[in-house]
């Protein structure tokens, strides 16, 4: 079963809807970056909601969503291209956080809620566009929500979840994301909103083994739903070694100087998938040429 998501709308066209399924490529993500379970679900609910935003970019570019929210997790970042490619990382991976009372992983804790969330839109032929707002709670999903009625003025609701099982292993994960249109009648909305509140937890559904098509019809069954979209989603770093040069030739001559002096080359670790690029010192001699 692989991930993906499906982009639909409801009624006369009076709200938009995303539906993933990400179970696959979050339990990469935990593998790659070894993360507890509290980080493994606070990395999880972003990676899904980055890759309903990457869903919705209309043509080439990447989305990245960070959150600082001064928590002991430190900060998030998770980034999605428009054809469902996601990847991310936490700062502090390995973060042990006590349950809540109810048993739950207490994401918000980890996360912190006094800070901001980020929303970084490279549209390549144009210049990046970066939206703010505050955290609500640092659960991510009504993060997100708030983001997007406040920073971006669309009424929205977004449910995301991960359900981790004992032994730290993903189970479940997705999320879903509805965007009311502008026109859309105000009891219409109420009745939506009414629908989304009584929901079960997205990760349930889909430990159920519900599919993102399902899940859109238990959520808006009753209204007309047309699907416009299937989306397969993988963790999918893309770096390379090229674009590891290019981005060792940015940092400067004087900063490739003082590597080759005081660590007599360079090692650099992508941060999205832990691969380790190794520069000799013949090789950074090599770049040094470049200035
Ligand atoms: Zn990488």
């Amino acid at each position: 079963m692989k991930d993906y998501l499906v982009r639909a709308i409801i009624g006369e066209g009076d709200a938009r809807v995303l539906a993933a399924r990400t179970t696959h490529l979050v339990e990469e993500a935990r593998e790659k970056h070894d993360t507890a379970h509290t980080v493994t679900a606070a990395l999880g609910r972003s990676l899904s909601g980055a890759a309903m935003l990457g869903a919705q970019l209309k043509e080439e570019g990447i989305v990245t969503i960070r959150i600082a929210g001064g928590g002991p997790i430190k900060g998030i970042i998770a980034q999605a291209d428009h054809q469902g490619n996601v990847r991310g990382y936490a700062i502090e991976p390995r973060l042990f956080v006590p349950l809540k009372e109810d048993g739950k992983l207490d994401v918000g804790g980890a996360v912190g809620d006094q800070g901001k969330l980020y929303v970084t839109y490279d549209l390549k032929l144009k210049e990046p566009y970066t939206g703010v707002s505050e955290l609500i709670n640092g659960e991510i999903g009504e993060d997100l929500t708030y983001y997007l009625a406040h920073s971006e003025q669309i009424p929205s609701a977004v449910s995301l979840g991960v359900l981790v099982g004992p032994a730290g292993e993903v189970r479940a994960s997705g999320g879903f994301m509805v965007q009311m249109m502008p026109k859309a009648e105000s009891s219409l909305v109420e009745e939506i909103e009414n629908r989304i509140s009584k929901a079960a937890f997205i990760s349930s559904l889909i430990e159920e083994g519900l599919t993102p098509e399902e899940i859109t019809e238990k959520l808006f069954g009753e209204f007309k739903v047309q699907f416009l979209e299937k989306r397969e989603l993988n963790y999918h770093c893309g770096c390379s070694r090229d674009r590891i040069t290019s981005m060792l030739l940015s940092l400067g001559k004087e900063e490739l100087q003082d590597m080759l002096e005081e660590d007599g080359g360079a090692e650099i670790r992508c941060h999205f998938c832990g691969e380790k690029n190794v520069f000799s010192e013949e090789e950074i001699r090599v770049l040094l040429k470049e200035f």
